[in-house]
């Protein structure tokens, strides 16, 4: 007989993926007290618990894995079309962290119980954090990095993190290190902000000084870079992780850099791809009935299709390299709703080529580390936070099961699909 406390419930799932690479388990049961996984039991074993009587959870037809984490979104923006240039024209401050909590609530729905911002205005990823913290509303964990640090006029400027200059930079690091940021953000290229020069946003020392002082603070750093020249300019300057990791220029096809994803793999930098950013595009233009489609469209699906298969090919590449795979979908970004995002990230790694079991660590155990929480979150053992997603589908047969959510627990908490 196994005795437990009180307000215990064992959750009886078809199989387990534990978040690392190890195969599933099947009959155990989890059992949760609180917020935490208190252990997880041979299911015959489980049936015998008789103290305090645990509510019994039958997820016979469900594969459970860890709560996911996306480690690359952006709370203030809309995720159904509109740039953030427009979002801030049309919406107030006020009504911007609203979309902001909104988001983290879709995200939550949709199996993510840990996000990482990475760039926000007027402190609006800060103020969601600070309120799903403070208990009002169950939300995702979510770390942040404030205003990404930019160059006047480059990636991203209107969220007001422009800086110039090894000590303007060094000053602005410090500044939103003392305002409560999480980690780092850089953007090291230009991206899709309207206008911005194409090209490298800063100069070589620029890079290393923003990187010698997060790490002095005790901060990891992560760039965006979405050139190959970018990935050269700062492969060497020690960064943590790298954001949609480009290995070829406007206009070029991947380069097959061996030297180049081998030292990434080697000084261990976390790249993520963030495939959904435009591939979401994609996937809303496939559900519009063809003859609704305007000659935009028919042109955007041409320009992005080609984008994507660049991706995948230096997905792949990075990682038959070696290279260390962190997912990430840029929600908000575009057509990038919180509510699909990381299942099409995930989906789209798969069309990629990257192994399933590597997916699944790529979005639970990998990131756990990389954000510094895998001391309670990211693979299901005993003594870890309770959070937990139950799938209509195996992982293991088809990324497709990350858009199958059946059940959601955040901390011990079912998720109302109704918030
Ligand atoms: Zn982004």
């Amino acid at each position: 007989m196994v005795i437990f406390m009180e307000h215990c419930k064992a959750i009886f799932p078809k199989k387990l993926y534990d978040g690392t690479a190890s195969p599933a388990v099947e009959r155990v049961a989890v059992i949760l007290q609180g917020s935490q996984i208190v252990d997880i039991l041979p299911a015959d074993a489980a049936e015998r618990i008789e103290a305090y009587h645990p509510e019994r959870i039958d997820a016979g037809d469900k594969y459970m894995i860890p709560g996911l984490i996306d480690v690359h979104t952006h709370l203030m923006m809309e995720g159904q079309g509109p740039l953030a240039e427009e979002t801030l024209s049309r919406m107030s401050l006020g009504e911007v962290h609203l979309l902001g909590l909104q988001n983290a609530l879709k995200a939550l729905r949709a199996g993510v119980t840990t996000l990482r911002d990475c760039g926000s205005v007027g402190g609006v990823s800060r103020n969601v954090k600070r309120f799903i913290q403070k208990g009002r509303i169950l939300g995702p964990d979510i770390m942040i990095c404030g205003m990404a640090v930019t160059s006047t006029g480059g990636h991203c400027n209107y969220m007001g993190g422009e800086a110039d200059g090894v000590d303007a930079i060094r000053h602005l690091i410090r500044q939103q290190q003392k305002d409560g940021i999480d980690f780092v953000k850089l953007m090291a290229t230009a991206g899709g902000t309207i206008g911005v020069a194409r090209g490298n946003t800063f100069q070589p020392e620029e890079y290393q000084a923003a990187v010698d002082e997060a790490h002095r603070l005790g901060l990891k750093i992560s760039m965006h870079v979405c050139t190959y020249d970018g990935v050269k300019a700062v492969v060497d300057t020690g960064l943590d992780g790298m954001e949609h990791c480009m290995f070829y220029n406007d206009n070029e096809e991947p380069r097959r850099d061996v030297e180049l994803a081998e030292k990434l793999a080697r000084n261990k930098v976390q790249m993520c791809h963030t495939l959904s950013a435009l591939g979401a595009t994609l996937v809303m233009l496939d559900h519009k009935p063809r003859e609704e489609w305007t000659a935009f469209d028919h042109s955007e699906y041409k320009r992005i299709s080609e984008g994507q298969r660049k991706l995948y090919e230096t997905m792949r590449f990075q990682y038959e390299c070696g290279c260390e795979l962190v997912a990430g979908s840029d929600s908000g970004w575009r057509y990038c709703d919180f509510s699909i995002g990381l299942a099409v990230a995930l989906k789209l790694m798969e069309k990629a080529g990257i192994p399933l079991p590597e997916i699944l660590v790529s979005a639970t155990s990998r990131p756990a580390k990389y954000l510094c929480v895998d001391d309670r979150v990211g693979v299901i053992r005993k003594g870890m936070q309770a959070d937990l997603v139950l799938l209509d589908e195996d992982p293991m047969i088809t990324a497709d099961a990350y858009g199958r959510v059946s059940q959601v627990y955040k901390a011990g908490r079912l998720v109302d699909q109704l918030i």
